[in-house]
């Protein structure tokens, strides 16, 4: 596992949020479709596992769906940095190996969103710099985001035409974890597509 795992293991975030979190795969390998994992705690239809690939939800995505030996995980969440995976009809125990999979034609289609956002919103900021996100919403049914600013129609046809260029130039797409204040934000921002993510 890289570095970004190890860094959530760190002694700082550990007391920051009251002891061992889930591991979080999908941070070192966003196409991580199955996995295993021990049981390491139960609430009622809540599992929580020592290390998951479940996205909680974030950046406006929603939350993955997928199994848990089969079982439908019905609903996920972060809890104080655990993931909760809500299994409504388990009999699971506290130490039992699980196979689970994420739903990944659901995923996929919302990693898909997500990029085309950030690229469509980023075009508009280059267009109407003083334009600011206000709400995304990125589900299997709806993705869409709403903005602040005076943009017409010419200028978000514009936008419209960059971002499917630079789909169409099958440009690399590369994820980076850092702080929201980190200078290397302002940097990229104003030389290519980037745009903040608070997921
Ligand atoms: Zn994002």
């Amino acid at each position: 596992m890289g570095s970004p795992e190890g860094s959530q293991q760190g002694l700082s975030c550990g007391a920051l949020f009251n002891g061992r979190m889930t591991r979080l795969l999908f941070d070192s390998d966003p196409y991580l479709v199955s996995f295993e994992s021990v049981v390491e705690r139960l609430a009622g239809e809540w599992v929580f596992l020592e290390e998951s690939a479940f996205f909680p939800g974030g950046g406006g995505q929603e939350a993955d769906r997928g199994t848990i030996e089969s079982l439908q995980v019905t609903e996920i969440r972060l809890e104080n940095g655990d993931i909760a995976h809500r299994t409504p009809t388990h009999t699971f125990r506290v130490g039992q190996r699980v196979k689970c999979a994420i739903d990944w034609g659901r995923r996929n289609d919302l990693m898909k969103g997500h990029t085309a956002e950030h690229l469509l919103f980023s075009a508009i900021g280059k267009l109407a710099p003083e334009s600011e996100l206000v709400k995304i919403v990125i589900s299997p049914e709806k993705k869409s985001f709403v903005i602040k600013g005076s943009v017409g129609w010419p200028l978000l046809s514009e936008a419209q035409r960059i971002a499917n260029d630079a789909i169409l130039q099958g440009l690399p797409t590369t994820e980076l974890k850092v702080g929201r204040e980190d200078p290397i934000l302002k940097a990229a921002r104003s030389t290519g597509f980037m745009e903040i993510c608070s997921g």
